[in-house]
């Protein structure tokens, strides 16, 4: 059976940081990061700076993920960019994104879409699923993370080292007001891994890594890696800064043992 869950820290940096910043941030902390030898560290930088970032981390164990791509390889889609064009330069792709979700219209269906298509081209897709607000406070939450899930992965076969799922409550994203590990535990565990489980069966299920996101700090992430059914973190804010990303980094290596 596969046990192996490495934890993951990756930092969304999301639309923050022009290419000299990029630069800057990723000379501080490469060294630090790469020191943490039982951590699978993440950085998932925009666009523009994406090729450099992934030229600087080349002699470390860092890797890189984008923050979105299109379902379609090519084509007359102006502005967007195809997982095979990624393709040398990410393992990972972010798919799902709340922000994707809310700001783009990114629906449900757009996001099986994508992550066919970043799994046709040997990505990993990174799936973010959460509740919002709203939906937690009418007691859905387990039904739009699982519906969320199930709709995302439909039609799929896929072995536990080519998918990621991060569960990020909307209403914690960058608002300061992160989930209760133990309350995020038990959506990662009981209803991430629950449908995991139907779609794949058990040993797949126990075998995908599951992150938690919503304002993480260095203050905080210990808490959520200690519990059982999560792998790692999902970091905005917290990495734009290279001590507070490497302060994460280093309470996963803890964890880890
Ligand atoms: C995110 O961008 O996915 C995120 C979790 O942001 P933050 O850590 O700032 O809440």
């Amino acid at each position: 059976m596969l046990t192996s869950r490495t934890p993951i820290v990756a930092g969304n940096w999301k639309m923050h940081l022009a290419w000299r910043e990029a630069i800057d941030l990723v000379r501080a902390m490469r060294g630090p990061l790469n020191q943490c030898k039982k951590v699978e560290v993440i950085l998932i930088p925009p666009f523009p700076a994406l090729v450099t970032v992934a030229e600087l981390v080349q002699p470390t164990a860092i890797r890189i993920g984008a923050q979105n791509c299109h379902w379609e390889s090519k084509g007359a889609f102006t502005g967007e960019v195809s997982p095979s064009m990624l393709v040398g330069t990410c393992r990972y792709v972010l798919v799902g994104h709340s922000e994707r979700r809310s700001l783009f219209g990114e629906s449900d269906e757009v996001v099986r879409k994508k992550l066919a298509a970043i799994l046709q081209h040997g990505l990993v897709p990174l799936l973010c699923v959460g509740e919002n607000l709203a939906q937690r406070e009418e007691g859905r939450t387990s039904e739009v993370v699982a519906t969320q899930v199930a709709v995302a992965l439909d039609g799929l076969s896929l072995s536990p080292e080519r998918l990621v799922i991060a569960y990020e409550p909307v209403w914690a994203i960058g608002t300061g007001r992160a989930c209760a590990p133990a309350a995020a535990n038990s959506v990662c565990g009981l209803v991430i891994r629950g449908v995991l489980a139907e779609l794949f069966g058990e040993q797949t299920a126990a075998a995908v890594r599951i992150l938690y996101g919503g304002s993480v700090t260095a203050a905080n992430a210990r808490s959520y890696f200690e519990q059982a059914d999560i792998d790692g973190a999902l970091v905005g804010g917290a990495s734009l800064q290279a001590d507070s990303f490497i302060a994460i980094t280093r309470a996963a290596q803890a964890v880890a043992g």
